[in-house]
């Protein structure tokens, strides 16, 4: 039975992406279960009136979960903020396989040792190897500490997946993406730490969500190695794009589900309609 999750997070209204990307995890999972998830460890960044915002619009969307922050379930508390202890246990349990280390190196100090200008504006640097901890750095770590730790990439070694909707993947370590954050020096666990502790911990089956993580599944899939347990799949769905090709996530002002409600477009329109008809 496959058991999926809604995993939003809170930094803004959900717009009719998200709308749509979550429509089809619910569908996905409409013989089995689906959960909902709010996703606010970026405390600088989330803010309790879009969480409950989200919540509002995708039930008004009519989409139907049975255990979340508005409903009960084994597995609650679904609010990342509130499973802090879990997340510390896991970067316990990836410090004593020695998968991961602490790392001092400023945003400015990878800028400095990049040796080539990045390919793509919005490709994130992949992390100097020459700024790498040695081995076996922060072995004696009781806890993270003020510190930024990083996944340690195995270089070259393919990584690849078999993505339900975009087929087969692969991804080279070191080439595709460098050592990446699992922990942050501000005390809370990294995006990639965080989604793999909660989906694992919640037993869910399939992710489902927009393309643009694609190659974060990668990333999370070495997790799940280091960690010894089984992924889930993935199934990525395509990226919204308007009548000029243009990705959504670059002009989503007037595509917030609330403003299109407000407009008095039905949820049917805002989970099917082309774009530009919904911009009228
Ligand atoms: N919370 C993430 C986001 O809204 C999605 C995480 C995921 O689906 O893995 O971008």
């Amino acid at each position: 039975m496959t058991r999926g999750r809604l995993a939003p997070t809170p930094t803004g209204y959900l717009h009719v992406g998200h709308a749509r990307t979550f429509a089809l995890a619910a569908a996905r999972a409409s013989a089995g279960t689906l959960l909902y998830r709010t996703e606010d460890l970026d405390a600088g960044r989330c803010r309790p009136e879009f969480a409950d915002a989200a919540i509002e619009d995708l039930r008004w969307l009519g989409l139907q979960w049975t255990e979340g922050p508005d409903v009960g379930g084994p597995h609650a508390p679904y609010v990342q903020s509130q499973r802090l202890p879990w997340f510390r246990d896991v970067w316990s349990q990836l410090q004593a396989t020695g998968a991961i280390y602490p790392c001092d190196k400023s945003r400015k100090d990878v800028e400095r040792s990049l040796t080539a200008p990045h390919a793509e504006d919005d490709a994130e640097p992949i992390f100097p190897p020459a700024l790498r901890a040695p081995i076996g750095a922060g072995r004696e770590a009781r806890e993270p500490g003020p510190t930024n730790w990083r996944f340690r990439v195995p270089d070259g070694e393919t990584i690849a997946f078999v993505d339900a909707l975009q087929g087969p993947q692969a991804f080279v370590a070191g080439r595709d993406f460098g050592d990446f954050l699992v922990w942050r020096k501000d005390g809370f666990p990294a995006y990639e730490l965080a989604v793999v502790a909660d989906d694992h911990a919640m037993g869910v089956t399939e992710v489902v969500r927009g393309s643009d993580l694609l190659l974060s599944t990668a990333r999370q899939l070495l997790l799940y190695q280091a960690l010894g347990w089984a992924a889930p799949t993935w199934a990525h769905a395509p990226l919204i794009v308007d009548a000029e090709g243009k990705r959504l996530a670059k002009r989503t002002a007037g595509l917030s589900i609330r403003e299109l409600r407000q407009k008095g477009k039905t949820p049917e329109e805002v989970l099917t309609a082309p774009l530009d008809q919904l911009l009228d």
